[in-house]
């Protein structure tokens, strides 16, 4: 993690993004101030001294130079909407919304001085009791300007995300939520639906004896199926056409397989996979 300016840093919902940006924020020196629904989740924070003050009321980030809507996707709005009579016309507002065109859409006519972004980094837990520091440390920050989107704005958020050690990219909106579909939406579904098959296995001994032999690759192809379902919805929701349309690629690959496996064309299926083995390191930082 890098220095910038201390600065004052409002952030609403104090889950597991939420609360680990207040982590990150306050351990570099900002002053953080916490929204949260619940009153229980501004004591946990409090006692757990990740953020500076903590409250369920949203005029409490009257005085922040810098605000992160940290909520699930189907409440920015809501929130944006009752902040906007609170703020100064400076201040800037950004949020982490894993969806990024339909959140822009509402957003920018609701605030000038609002970047869309998404830290591209999370667990399969949830909430404040899940925030942990340096999660988005060596981490993707996709930020999602658009031609209106003020230079002095997409600068300081460009900063703050840099500054917890993300690696900075920018993106239209649509093509963000296109490729987030691929390489983050589609394996959810994809990963769910591979547990739904096994588990779908008629014959219990079979299944009990699946559930047995399992190890480490049904672990790591089984992960994201089996998160936040809520998360799931919510990504499918917002992201539906671009998901349709990775899905439909995904099958037609599928398809393919299926068919070199009943034709027993051995060889095109190697080449197939000689292909896909070259292709895996470009999407992996290690
Ligand atoms: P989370 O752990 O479930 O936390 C969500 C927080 O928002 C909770 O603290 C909750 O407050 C608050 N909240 C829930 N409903 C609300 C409402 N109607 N109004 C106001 N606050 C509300 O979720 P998360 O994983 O941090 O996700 C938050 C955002 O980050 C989402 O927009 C998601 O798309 C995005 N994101 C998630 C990931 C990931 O992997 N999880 C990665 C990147 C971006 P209380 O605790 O007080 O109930």
């Amino acid at each position: 993690m890098s220095e910038t300016p201390a600065q004052s840093i409002g952030i609403v919902g104090l889950g597991l993004i939420g609360g680990s940006l207040a982590m990150d924020f306050k351990a570099l020196g900002h002053r953080v101030l916490a929204v949260a629904r619940r009153s229980e989740t501004c004591q946990a924070a409090l006692n757990r001294q990740v953020v500076d003050e903590a409250t369920t009321d949203l005029s409490l980030l009257q005085t922040a130079e810098v605000i992160f809507i940290c909520t699930p996707l189907a409440a920015i709005e809501a929130t944006v909407c009752q902040l906007v009579p609170l703020l100064k016309a400076e201040t800037v507002l950004t949020d982490v919304g894993s969806v990024k065109a339909p959140v822009v859409t509402q957003i920018a006519p609701l605030w000038p001085n609002f970047v869309g972004g998404h830290p591209m980094a999370g667990t399969a837990e949830q909430g404040l009791e899940a925030a942990q520091a340096g999660l988005f440390q060596g981490r993707a920050y996709v930020l999602t300007p658009t031609s209106d989107t003020p230079s002095p704005a997409l600068k300081t958020v460009t900063a703050l995300a840099q500054s917890l050690g993300s690696r900075v990219y920018q993106c239209a909106p649509q093509a963000h939520d296109q490729a987030v579909a691929q390489i983050s939406h589609l394996p959810v579904m994809v990963s769910a639906s591979l547990i739904a098959a096994c588990e779908a296995e008629p014959n219990a001994q079979i299944r009990s004896l699946a559930q047995q032999f399992a190890s480490s690759g049904f672990r790591d192809t089984s992960r994201v199926g089996g998160g936040n379902p809520e998360l799931g919805v919510l990504m499918a929701r917002y992201n539906r056409e671009s998901l349709l349309s990775a899905l439909s690629q995904y099958r037609h690959c599928l398809d393919q397989v299926t068919g070199w496996i009943e034709t027993e064309n051995w060889s095109v299926l190697e080449r197939s996979l000689s292909q896909t083995q070259q292709a895996r390191p470009a999407y992996l930082d290690e």
